[in-house]
C-alpha cells in the first residue's frame, strides 16, 4: 500500500463502509424510490438547514448542475480565477450551459473582495451578459473563508440581487476547523455542494443543497447531464456512513497537516504560507530536485505530486506513522542531494 499524499480523493472505503454499502436497501432513484438515497438527502437537509438536497455522482457535476440551475444561457457568474468551478471543470458551464464565467482575483485568504465583485457586476444594458450569481469556494487551497466575510458576502448578494453558491467540496473541513456546525456556514448561501468522496472517505458522490424549488430544477439538469442513477443506494450508503462517522475525525487530518508542516520545515523545506488551517500544505522546491523527488518517493512507497509547487493533502488513509515515514525518507533524500 502506498502512502498517498496527492489528494484526499484517493481514500478507499473502509470495511465498515463497505458493509454499509453491501447491506444498503435500494430502489430506483430516478423514480425517487431509493430509500438510502432519500435517507442521505434527508441527512444533508438536517445537517445544512436547507430545504432540500440532491445526490450526484461527482463534485464537478454537482457544481455544473448548480450553475445550470442558477443561470440561463447568456447569463454569468462571478468566480475566483483559481476556483474549481471556473478553472478545473473543463469549462462545463460555458460549454454545456452557454453561461459566461466572470473570473476575478481572490485575496490571499481565498475571499473574493466584495469591491471587486461589485465592479464586475454588469449594468442592465444590451451589451452585457446578465450577472446572476456569485460563486465562492470553501475551503479553497485548504483555507477557510471567515464567517464574518461570508456574512458580508451574503448581505452584499441580497443587496445586489445575486444568488450565492458555495463550492463546498471540503466544507466539512471548514466546519471542523471553525468548530461550528455546518449550518453556521451555509446559512450565508443559497446553495452549496459538498464532496463525500474526499476527506469523508466515500468512494463516489457529492451533494447539492438549496431550496426545494431550486433542487426541483436541479433534478432535471442532473437527468439531462446523465447523472440520474438507478440503484444508487449502494453509493449513498457510503455517503451516509461518511456523514455519520467521518466528519469529526477530519480534525485528525488537520492536526496531521500541522504536524507534517512543522516536520518538513525542520528538515529545511520551504513551506508556502505556513500555518495550515485544514488538511492541505504547499511547499516550494527547486524544479530539478522536485523532478527527482517524485520517482524517488514512488520507489519507496510514497506518492506525491512533486513539482516546484508541491501540494500535500492529509486524509483518513494516512496515519501519523505513515507521515513519520515520509519525513524520514524526505530527510534521506535531501541528504543525498547535498
Ligand atoms: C474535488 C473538487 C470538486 C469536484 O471534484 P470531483 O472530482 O468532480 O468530485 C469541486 N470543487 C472543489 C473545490 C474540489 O476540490
Amino acid at each position: 500500500m502506498f502512502v498517498d499524499l496527492r489528494s484526499d480523493t484517493v481514500t478507499r472505503p473502509s470495511a465498515a463502509m463497505r458493509a454499509a454499502m453491501a447491506n444498503a436497501e435500494v430502489g430506483d432513484d430516478v423514480y425517487g424510490d431509493d430509500p438510502t438515497v432519500n435517507a442521505l438527502q434527508a441527512e444533508a437537509v438536517r445537517l445544512s438547514g436547507k430545504q432540500a438536497a440532491l445526490f450526484l455522482p461527482s463534485g464537478t457535476q454537482a457544481n455544473l448542475v448548480a450553475l445550470l440551475s442558477h443561470c440561463q444561457r447568456g447569463e454569468e457568474y462571478i468566480v475566483g480565477q483559481q476556483a474549481h468551478n471556473y478553472k478545473y471543470e473543463a469549462g462545463g458551464a460555458a460549454v454545456l450551459g452557454s453561461i459566461q464565467p466572470q473570473p476575478i482575483e481572490a485575496d490571499a485568504d481565498g475571499t473574493l473582495p466584495l469591491a471587486a465583485v461589485a465592479a464586475a457586476i454588469k449594468p442592465d444594458d444590451i451589451h452585457f451578459a446578465r450577472t446572476r450569481l456569485l460563486s465562492l469556494e470553501n475551503t479553497i487551497s485548504g483555507k477557510v473563508l471567515p464567517l464574518a466575510y461570508l456574512k458580508q458576502a451574503w448581505e452584499f448578494s441580497r443587496q445586489r440581487q445575486l444568488a450565492l453558491h458555495i463550492d463546498g467540496a471540503r466544507i466539512f473541513n471548514a466546519a471542523v476547523a471553525l468548530n461550528v456546525p455546518l449550518q453556521e456556514i451555509v446559512q450565508y448561501c443559497d446553495t452549496f455542494t459538498l464532496c463525500l468522496s474526499k476527506g469523508l472517505g466515500a468512494p463516489v458522490g457529492s451533494l447539492l443543497c438549496g431550496s426545494s424549488e431550486f433542487i426541483q430544477r436541479a433534478i432535471r439538469w442532473r437527468k439531462m447531464t446523465g447523472g440520474g442513477l438507478r440503484q444508487a443506494g449502494i453509493l449513498a450508503a457510503a455517503g451516509l456512513y461518511a456523514l455519520e462517522n467521518n466528519v469529526e475525525r477530519l480534525r485528525e487530518d488537520h492536526n496531521n497537516a500541522t504536524w507534517l508542516e512543522q516536520q518538513l520545515r525542520d528538515i529545511g523545506l520551504e513551506i508556502v504560507e505556513p500555518g495550515a488551517q485544514t488538511n492541505v500544505l504547499y511547499l516550494r522546491q527547486p524544479a530539478e530536485q522536485a523532478a527527482k523527488l517524485g520517482p524517488w518517493m514512488r520507489e519507496r512507497g510514497v506518492l506525491l505530486s512533486s513539482g516546484p509547487l508541491t501540494r500535500l493533502i492529509t486524509h483518513i488513509d494516512v496515519s501519523r506513522q505513515d507521515l513519520q515515514q515520509v519525513v524520514n525518507l524526505w530527510r534521506e533524500f535531501l541528504q543525498q542531494q547535498r
